[in-house]
């Protein structure tokens, strides 16, 4: 077992906190909170307990100079003070001494953010390579590590395995519950047992099939993800999305698992990605040149409601269409009008994945809805998790 913040005595340490801030902002404007709140708990428990308070998360990806000002998490900073009911100070910078003299002058149960940690990453990927220096000098400002940003735990940044490999640590309460939660599907899982993966991120994710599929008894594939494996099985997908690097594998994942890989018979197709442009309902051998693949259709979710009606667990990751745009919303909605019409245990998992949950109004309807993407994919293919194996054992 894992140590968590309630394995240490937090009254007057300064206590560094990863959080997953990672949340979509429109012109200085949140659009979507839901990983704040989650983040609470553990912030306020740390106050309650006397802490000085230091939170730290990374937001976006961060390549040049002007997109500093995009992914500035000075509006969290705001956000944050109003859940809180307490002045959460902003330090806009990620190292220096106007960030060291702010932690000096902290009192018992006073809140730092600090500046978007991947701002490190223009200098070198310090943050996205673990830089070893600046692991430590972040380390150096607290007496206690804690990691409750789920989200990242996949990957080995500076600011979660970088810290945690210098200063005594724990998970907080986010993390720990997302554990808990995952460990269901890992530990033998109630069968049948169905993945539903979807969404945008094809490169990143698609590699999880081969693991996962040894893992449960069916994997159901839509969104962006569906064309690379349509193209693979000879059909013409226009301009889908498509991974050509990825072309061959999906060719043998067929060839190895063909009645366990389930395709889309057929899609909804455009030609730009607008809201009420002009749609067609299409068998996926009828795509024409110039259409996208943008939701799956009516038959398809016919015949994915077959493999999902008599479910004893149901994870799902990526949403099967581009459900922020009207036209290609259905395919997402009405999936999850299936499963949770089911008996089956239901993880849903991933930034997109949880705001479509919310945008049509089923977060309440599923067993658990994780804060990460390819974070829970990660966890559930059983490999090693270095931002997570680094976090100190209980006794
Ligand atoms: P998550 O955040 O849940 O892990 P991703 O980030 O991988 O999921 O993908 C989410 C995005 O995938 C959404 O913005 C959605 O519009 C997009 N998407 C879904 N289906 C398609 C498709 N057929 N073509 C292009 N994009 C798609
Ligand atoms: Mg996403």
């Amino acid at each position: 077992m894992k140590k968590t913040i309630k394995d240490y005595d937090l009254s007057g340490k300064k206590v560094i906190i990863r959080c997953d801030f990672n949340v979509p902002i429109e012109n200085g404007i949140i659009k979507d909170e839901s990983r704040i709140k989650k983040s609470l708990k553990t912030i306020r428990y740390a106050r309650k307990q006397g802490a000085k308070v230091i939170l730290m998360s990374h937001l976006g990806r961060v390549k040049t100079i002007e997109d500093k000002e995009k992914y500035t998490l000075k509006p969290v900073a705001e956000r944050l003070s109003k859940l809180l009911r307490k002045k959460v100070k902003f330090i806009n910078e990620t190292r220096g001494q106007n960030l060291e003299n702010a932690i000096d002058n902290m009192k018992d149960k006073d809140v730092i953010l600090i500046e978007n940690t991947r701002f490190e990453d223009l200098d070198g990927k310090k943050e996205s390579n673990n830089d070893k220096e600046l692991g430590k000098y972040w380390a150096s400002l607290g007496d206690i590590f804690i990691n409750d940003a789920f989200g990242t735990i996949h990957r080995s940044h500076a600011s979660n395995l970088g810290i945690a490999s210098n200063i005594p640590n724990g998970l907080g309460f986010l993390v720990e519950e997302e554990i808990k939660k995952l460990t269901k599907l890992t530990n033998k899982p109630r069968k049948p047992y169905t993945i539903i993966l979807g969404g945008a991120k094809v490169s990143d994710k698609i590699g999880v099939i081969s693991n996962l599929i040894t893992k449960a008894d069916y994997i159901l594939i839509g969104g962006g993800m569906a064309f690379t494996f349509l193209k693979a099985a000879g059909f013409n997908i226009g301009s889908s999305l498509c991974e050509r690097e990825k072309l061959s594998y999906c060719k043998e994942m067929l060839e190895n698992y063909p009645d366990k890989l389930i395709l889309p018979i057929d899609v909804i197709t455009a030609t730009e990605i607008k809201d009420n442009t002009k749609t067609h309902e299409r068998f996926i051998n009828e795509i024409e040149e110039d259409e996208m693949g943008l939701d799956i259709g009516p038959r398809t979710l016919e015949v994915f409601k077959q493999y999902l009606d008599d479910c004893k667990t149901i994870f799902w990751n990526g949403p099967v269409g581009c459900f922020e745009t009207k036209g290609f919303e259905n395919g997402t909605k009405e999936l999850f009008e299936i499963i949770t019409n089911t008996k089956a245990y239901t993880l849903v998992g991933g930034g997109d994945t949880a705001r479509a949950a919310t945008t049509f109004n089923y977060e309440n309807k599923i067993s658990h809805v994780s804060t990460g993407g390819g974070a829970s994919l990660a966890f559930l293919e059983g490999i090693e998790l270095p931002a997570l194996k680094i976090i100190n054992e209980k006794k």
